[in-house]
C-alpha cells in the first residue's frame, strides 16, 4: 500500500522522537562533562603545531585561537613540503592552497585553490567570520584576502622548485601519495570551557592538476566538528576521502557509539571496499568529548601528534595493510 505525504510525516516524527532521546542525552551528557583540554593533528610536524596550540589553550584562549595559531606553525615552516609556504607545487609548477576551520557550534570558513597567501587558514577563518558564505576559491578567495589585508608573498621556495623540475624530468603524470608528498595538517583540539574546533590546511597532492581541490577545504571530507560527538580531520588521497564524506562520516559514527578509532577504522574499510587503493594512503584523526582520541589509516606510516596533559606525544596509527 502506497502510504501518503502525511503518514510519512507522522512516522518520521515518531521515529526521530524514538530516535532523538539517546541523541539528546548523548549531546547533553557531552555538553556536561568536565573539559579537558586536548590537541591531536597529523603528522610529526603536528608535534611542534601542537606545542604553539598548547600555549593557546593553557593561556585560557579558546580552541579556535587555538587550533588556528597551530596550524599557522606548519603553514609557514618551509621544510614541511605540503603545507603552505614551501609546499610542493602543480604539475604547472604553481603552489595552490586549500584550507578550512570549524567550530562545535557548526560555523566554518573555508578556501581552495587559493595562490600566494601564507596564511590559508587565517583567510578560511575571516570568510567565516565576516562574509555570509562558507567557501570563497582560486581569484575570488585572493582578492577578499588582499582586501582583509593579507599580503602576496611567492610560496615557491627553491627546494620545492627543484624537486618539481625533477619530477618532471622524469616525465611522471600522475600524482600519488607516497612517503615525500603528503603532509597536510589536520587539528582538533578541546579547550579548558570544553568548546572544540578543528583545521585543516595544505598544498595538496605534490604534482596536481592545475585547478585541482582536494577534500582539505572541503567541510564533512576534510573535516568536521560538531561538539555534541568530537571531530575527525582527514589526509591523504583527497578523491578518496571525498567519496565517503570521509570526516563527517567518522563524526557520525561516534554519534552512534563507536570510539575514535574504531571510526576512524569503519571510514578506511569503506574506501577499502569500494576503491582502487594501489599505491594510496588515506588517514583519518578522531577526538570525541569523552577525552578518547583515535587514529586509523589504510597503510603503516601515518602518524599523529597529541597534546595532553602538559605533554606531547608521536604516535602510530593503527592501519589496514602493512606496506
Ligand atoms: N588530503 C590532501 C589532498 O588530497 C593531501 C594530503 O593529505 O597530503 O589534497
Amino acid at each position: 500500500m502506497k502510504s501518503n505525504r502525511r503518514d510519512f510525516l507522522k512516522k518520521s516524527a515518531l521515529s526521530t522522537a524514538a530516535l532523538s532521546i539517546p541523541t539528546v542525552l548523548a549531546a547533553e551528557t557531552a555538553r556536561r562533562m568536565p573539559a579537558k583540554p586536548v590537541v591531536v593533528s597529523t603528522w610529526n610536524h603536528g608535534m611542534p603545531a601542537n606545542k604553539e596550540a598548547w600555549d593557546y589553550i593553557i593561556n585560557d584562549r579558546t580552541a579556535l585561537d587555538a587550533i588556528e595559531a597551530g596550524v599557522k606553525i606548519s603553514e609557514a615552516d618551509p621544510r614541511v613540503s605540503s603545507v603552505g609556504y614551501g609546499g610542493f607545487p602543480d604539475r604547472d609548477g604553481k603552489v595552490s592552497l586549500d584550507a578550512c576551520i570549524m567550530t562545535g557550534e557548526g560555523d566554518c570558513g573555508s578556501v581552495s585553490f587559493l595562490q600566494h597567501i601564507k596564511h590559508p587558514i587565517s583567510v578560511a577563518r575571516k570568510v567565516m567570520e565576516e562574509t555570509e558564505h562558507i567557501m570563497l576559491s582560486g581569484e575570488g578567495a585572493l582578492q577578499f584576502a588582499l582586501k582583509q589585508g593579507f599580503q602576496m608573498e611567492n610560496l615557491l621556495t627553491e627546494e620545492a622548485k627543484k624537486r618539481w623540475e625533477i619530477w618532471k624530468a622524469k616525465g611522471n603524470p600522475r600524482s600519488i601519495i607516497n612517503g615525500d608528498n603528503h603532509d597536510t595538517i589536520g587539528m582538533l583540539a578541546i579547550d579548558r570551557q570544553n568548546r572544540i574546533a578543528g583545521a585543516c590546511t595544505t598544498s595538496g597532492l605534490a604534482w596536481k592538476m592545475h585547478g585541482r581541490v582536494g577534500d582539505s577545504p572541503i567541510i564533512g571530507a576534510g573535516l568536521y566538528v560538531d561538539d555534541e560527538v568530537g571531530g575527525a580531520v582527514a589526509t591523504g588521497v583527497g578523491e578518496a576521502v571525498i567519496k565517503v564524506v570521509g570526516s563527517f562520516l567518522v563524526v557520525e559514527l561516534m554519534r552512534q557509539g563507536f570510539s575514535p578509532e574504531e571510526a576512524c577504522a569503519e571510514a578506511i574499510e569503506r574506501i577499502a571496499k569500494k576503491q582502487n587503493i594501489d599505491g594510496m594512503q588515506v588517514g583519518f584523526l578522531a577526538i570525541n568529548k569523552s577525552n578518547q582520541h583515535g587514529a586509523f589509516a589504510l597503510r603503516k606510516g601515518f602518524q599523529y601528534a597529541l597534546t595532553i596533559d602538559n605533554e606531547t606525544y608521536l604516535k602510530d596509527s593503527k592501519y589496514l595493510i602493512e606496506e
